[in-house]
């Protein structure tokens, strides 16, 4: 999943980058409140991480912007090193949904942002299973017709991104921007290349019942929905 974090301590921000990206997912840094609000508007994330003592623009404002923009109901994680109910609960009003108050264990981010990626996806499961395929994002496993399936970070992330939209044709554009963070060296066919290594791992070379492809359109995991 495609994550924005806007945290200006660097070093902080620096442990989190590396710990979503083990997970991987795709993450953007920002490290100042206006730059952050800018991106949050202008890429699809599927998380927003959210400090709210930030210069240029407090966490507040950039929480109240995103919100007032009515086209972004991407779910929100607070970070602060307050601890009052006061400013939870004006967080909370602006639109945050979780709260994370450091200093933190990386468990506690990671528990917390599967925990938002899960409701933001809208499956309360938290196994997808599509045909003979299970995929298990908090212990990040994979098998297929029961068999463990062993896959890179970035494979993993590629099928979990297909799963929770089974059926449904994925453009090369949507899944660069929700799988890959805007650094990353995109070459024309990094897609095709996962894709193929995907459906070796899944035992179906030739895309038959797994990662099927939708010639000028994209990539379907499984049959499309009539
Ligand atoms: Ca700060």
């Amino acid at each position: 999943m495609r994550i924005l974090l806007i945290e200006d301590n660097e070093k902080l921000a620096r442990i989190m980058a590396t710990a979503l990206r083990e997970q991987g997912h795709a993450l953007d840094r920002s490290s100042d409140g206006v730059d952050g609000l800018h991106l949050a508007l202008s890429e699809p994330y599927d998380l927003l991480i959210v400090d709210l003592g930030l210069p240029e623009l407090s966490g507040l404002e950039v929480l109240r912007r995103v919100r007032a923009d009515g086209t972004r109901d991407v779910p929100i994680l607070v970070v602060t090193a307050r601890d009052s109910v006061e400013d939870r609960v004006r967080g909370l009003d602006s639109g945050a949904d979780d709260y994370l108050v450091k200093p933190f264990a990386v468990a506690e981010l990671l528990a917390r942002v599967r925990a938002l990626l899960r409701r933001g996806s809208g499956s309360a499961d938290a196994v997808l299973k599509v045909g003979e395929t299970e995929l298990d994002p908090a212990r990040r496993r994979v098998r297929h017709a029961g068999e463990p399936v062993e896959l890179s970070p970035r494979e993993f992330s590629l099928l979990e991104y297909f799963m929770r939209r089974p059926g449904v044709v994925l453009s090369r554009s949507m899944i660069l921007e929700h799988v890959w963070d805007y650094r990353s060296e995109i070459l024309s066919n990094v897609i095709d290349v996962h894709v193929r290594r995907i459906r070796k791992k899944l035992g179906d070379p030739a895309g038959e019942r797994t990662i099927l492809t939708r010639r000028g359109m994209g990539y379907c995991f499984g049959q499309e929905e009539p």
